[in-house]
């Protein structure tokens, strides 16, 4: 199997999901929602579903919302131990929510001792923008800082949300200006480019910031050169992401293939969805690996 990374899936403890998210959720997977269910007691089942696809790997993008999403603290631990199941192949992304906790730093060291290889911030369903360490919200500040000390990297919502009590002013991209320029070894993923609205703003801040990243998740495959015309000149900050099954995101294997299809050069592509991920997460189980051998095992 190619080493195929998929950044950005969700895999959540839909138990403690609101009724009103889980419904827009369901609406388009109506046909396989059960199988959706299924995946969050099962990995193994999910690993199957990654084979099936040609996808090795998936990052499983958690965080903290109780008021909009319903997810507490314990969507660590949720993660966490749904990933114990093949740390090599599922990547856990946690979260920790800054007007709920008093021990910022004690709280993303937790996410570390967890195995949480990012730390998932999600302004529109948080209800801060990203910057807001700089207006008063002082954990939040706290947390970009022991991250940065920690060498964990951050991932963002950018763009609009259509959730149910999501604030979509809080997506805007620019407002990681700050937080690139305030925590220089910070490495940022901007999920989504600011789709469908800010792209422009977001590919201004990619290109000005060398330590942030686009995840492409969240914008159709066919429509990602329509919103970032020269997002080549990215190089090798990019990382392939499909947001499934989000509304709208039918299948993984869709839109890996609908990517693959774009007219652009293949090894930019290989290089998306294959080695800045490694790059950024790397294979824990190929640590093991003589040096010669973990070269041959990433072509
Ligand atoms: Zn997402």
């Amino acid at each position: 199997m190619e080493r195929i990374t998929d950044i950005h899936i969700h895999i959540q403890p839909w138990d403690q999901m609101k009724p009103a998210v889980r419904e827009a959720i369901r609406q388009g997977h109506e046909d396989h929602w059960e199988f959706l269910i299924s995946l969050m007691e099962s990995p193994s089942l999910l690993i199957d579903h990654l084979d099936r696809a040609g996808i090795w790997r998936v990052g499983l993008i958690n965080y903290v919302s109780p008021d909009v999403m319903g997810f507490t603290d314990s969507t660590n631990d949720f993660v966490s131990r749904y990933a114990d199941h093949d740390r090599t192949r599922l990547l856990p992304f946690g979260s920790v929510h800054p007007r709920f906790t008093d021990d910022p730093e004690g709280a993303v060291d937790r996410l570390i001792d967890l195995g949480i290889v990012c730390l998932k911030i999600h302004p529109p369903h948080q209800g801060f923008p990203a910057n807001a360490y700089t207006t008063g919200l002082d954990n939040l500040g706290r947390i970009y800082k022991r991250a940065e000390e920690r060498g964990l990297p951050i991932m963002v919502h950018t763009g609009t949300s259509i959730f149910p009590g999501a604030r979509c002013k809080y997506g805007n991209p620019m407002e990681l200006d700050d937080v690139a320029i305030d925590f220089p070894d910070l490495r940022i993923i901007m999920a989504h480019g600011g789709r469908p609205l800010r792209t422009e703003e977001a590919f201004f801040l990619l290109r000005r910031h060398r330590s942030m990243y686009l995840d492409v998740s969240g914008i159709p495959p066919k429509k990602l050169l329509e919103s970032f015309p020269r997002i080549t000149e990215l190089g090798d900050r990019i990382l392939w992401g499909t947001d499934w099954p989000s509304p709208g995101v039918r299948s993984l294997r869709h839109n890996l293939d609908q990517f693959l299809s774009l007219p652009l050069d293949d090894e930019w592509k290989k290089q998306v969805t294959i080695h800045t991920p490694l790059a950024l997460f790397p294979d824990q189980g190929s640590e093991k690996l003589s040096p010669s051998d973990s070269v041959t095992s990433t072509r």
